[in-house]
């Protein structure tokens, strides 16, 4: 059964259709990538997963249950955006832990899953310091423990290392990487750039004015494009 099931889904914002009834199926624990040009579509269809877009269209399913209806607090999905921000005004163990105690958990529990989330991304040691005392890198990395230390079924990830330099964007690709292999959580993520689908993804899905243009593993993606828009989109120099 697909972890996130996708069934002719569609937005329209008024007259204008964005998403053209979409079907894609996720396997649990697969790393897709959704990449295409600015404004195909990407964040619109991420968005209508989490629940924070309405769909004007279609099915969506997590697991077997359709969550069409299910506000994005009852999804089990956690987003990491591009403009994450952070609580300034925490440490590093209250930015992670902060989602818990909101969902009530009990000072053991919230303890127990910042420490696990710290752990997998490297970040015992800046428990105790705030946000302006990190790095760019170690600032991404308390972003994305925040999105795991609620254990989501997926996680979702638009343009997350859109802001950061070239370096520092090669870095983290290998950090989510690696995340994925520690977690195994489904991951699904956004992206217009070329080289970060190829080298992340399991299956990359290639979107253009709204529809899916071609999916496949990167390499079947590059042996085998189906078009001279996939030829030039994947082939072109980042
Ligand atoms: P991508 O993430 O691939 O760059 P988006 O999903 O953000 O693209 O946007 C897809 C299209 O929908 C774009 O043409 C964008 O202008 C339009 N769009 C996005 N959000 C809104 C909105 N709230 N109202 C009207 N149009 C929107
Ligand atoms: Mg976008």
């Amino acid at each position: 059964m697909a972890q996130v099931h996708l069934k002719n889904v569609e937005k329209k914002y008024g007259s204008l259709r964005v998403v053209h009834g979409i079907d894609l199926d996720i396997a649990h624990g697969e790393f897709v990538v959704l990449v295409g040009p600015s404004g195909c579509g990407k964040s619109t269809t991420l968005r209508m997963i989490a629940g924070l877009e309405d769909i004007s269209g279609g099915e969506v399913y997590i697991g077997d249950a359709l969550v069409n209806d299910l506000p994005p607090r009852a999804r089990n999905i956690s987003m990491v955006f591009q403009n994450y921000a952070l609580y300034p005004h925490m440490t590093v163990r209250e930015n992670l832990g902060f989602t818990l105690k909101i969902a009530k958990k009990t000072q053991e529990e919230i303890d127990a899953a910042v420490h696990a989330a710290a752990t997998i991304l490297s970040l015992n040691e800046y428990l105790d310091r705030r946000p302006s005392e990190l790095s760019g890198g170690q600032r991404q990395r308390v972003a994305m423990g925040r999105a795991i230390v609620r254990h989501p079924d997926v996680f979702l990830f638009d343009e997350p290392l859109s802001n950061l330099d070239a370096k520092l964007r090669a870095q983290m690709r290998v950090e989510i990487k690696k995340l994925h292999h520690k977690v195994k959580t489904t991951i699904i993520y956004v992206t217009h750039d070329q080289v970060e689908a190829m080298t992340l993804a399991d299956r990359i899905v290639i979107m253009r004015d709204g529809i899916i243009e071609q999916q496949g593993t990167p390499l079947e993606v590059f042996e085998n494009p189906v078009n001279t828009f996939v030829a030039t989109f994947i082939g072109s120099p980042p």
